[in-house]
């Protein structure tokens, strides 16, 4: 399949959603989103879906990109798209239109709803993210490239570590080298925590040295062709105290079981109790103050969310994160976080760096 068919068969997908929400078109208003349907990279564009019909609007920065990345009817606009938009919607007949009502701003939605009169528009939570669930095979590609690449940084950045380094220079230097190798850029600001610092699940590096004898603990993510990575390793610098020590073991067992629990069919609640039961085991579990991990892709979390209270089965094609952490404050902090992708029968992890803890 090539990029255009897979994006015209995530709009039909999409579309088969209206009539469950009595609308005739979907109106696309989140970037990510109108990426995901679309092609389109810019930082401009709105996307109106009918049946027969997949407009995408922008401005003129973008009249020669757009119409090479998408295969939608490009309409370039001067001044706010939406004036645009209510054009065509009048132009088209639509009366009921369903949009993002968590991806458009009150006065944008005020807006439209005025300038599109009389066509009604029709709330729908979280349809395009749901889909986004499931990768596709080339998004799985692009996911493992991703993941490739940032433990390449990490690793090539590792090998120029020196203890009186600050959190800062090690942040600057992972991120110089996932540029180095390729990447569109950092997918979230890479977190370098030493010593009691660890104990802040996300923490900014600082400009302290970081010392000897102590915990680092190291959060990276890449963006690569758009698809985000992520990845956590705890290290040692030094000499741990036996309960630093212990702490490593515990958080490393509870991602193992974590990683064991992953399977099709599984829900993702019972994920999170699969890494909780070995914390608590080790008297930790009060320390665990975030969930086991979540979806990722075209943004760095995604659906679904692998904690406590979330029902949704996980399904061949997710591709999630999993990352059990304990923070004890004043003392320190482990997480150890992996991306996998969950296949017919249980996970392929995806991130190739070792687990076992290493001293620098
Ligand atoms: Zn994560
Ligand atoms: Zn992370």
């Amino acid at each position: 399949m090539d990029a255009h068919d897979e994006l015209s068969l995530r709009r039909k997908r999409l579309l088969e959603t209206l009539p469950s929400v009595r609308a005739g078109a979907f109106l696309v208003t989140a970037l990510v989103n109108v990426r995901y349907l679309s092609g389109f990279t810019g930082s401009n564009g709105i996307l109106l879906l009918t049946p027969s019909r997949s407009l995408l609007f922008t401005d003129p920065r973008y009249q020669s990109q757009a119409p090479g990345e998408s295969d939608c009817d490009v309409i370039v606009a001067k001044g706010n798209l939406s004036k645009e938009v209510a054009s065509w919607v009048k132009r088209l007949r639509l009366r009921s239109i369903a949009f993002e009502e968590n991806r458009i701003s009150f006065a944008e939605y005020q807006h439209l709803k005025e300038v599109a009169a009389p066509a009604r528009f029709k709330p729908v939570a979280a349809a395009i993210e749901e889909l986004r669930m499931l990768k596709s095979p080339v998004e799985i590609a692009t996911i493992r490239a991703s993941v490739q690449l940032n433990s390449a940084a990490l690793e090539h950045a590792l090998r120029r570590f020196r203890p009186s380094m600050t959190e800062l220079d090690l942040a600057a230097e992972i991120e110089y080298r996932m540029r180095r190798l390729g990447a569109d850029g950092p997918a979230f600001d890479t977190i370098v925590a030493s010593g009691r610092r660890t104990a802040l699940p996300h923490a900014r590096p600082t400009g302290h040295p970081i010392q000897a004898d102590c915990l680092l603990l190291v959060d990276v993510g890449a963006t690569v062709a758009g698809y985000a990575s992520d990845m956590t390793r705890t290290f040692a610098v030094g000499r741990l105290n036996p309960k630093l020590r212990r702490m490593y073991k515990a958080v490393l067992e509870s991602q193992l079981a974590a990683l064991d629990a992953v399977r099709p069919g599984v829900s993702c609640a019972s994920i999170d109790s699969a890494a909780r039961d070995v914390l608590r085991r080790y008297g930790l579990e009060k320390f665990f103050i975030h969930s086991t991990g979540h979806g990722l892709g075209l943004e760095i979390h995604e659906r679904p969310r692998l904690g406590h209270k979330e029902r949704v089965k996980l399904q061949s094609g997710m591709v999630v994160t999993i990352e059990p952490g304990v923070y004890q404050p004043e003392i320190g902090g482990v997480r150890i976080e992996d991306t996998v992708v969950v296949t017919g029968r249980g996970c392929e992890i995806l991130t190739p760096t070792g687990k076992e803890l290493v001293v620098l």
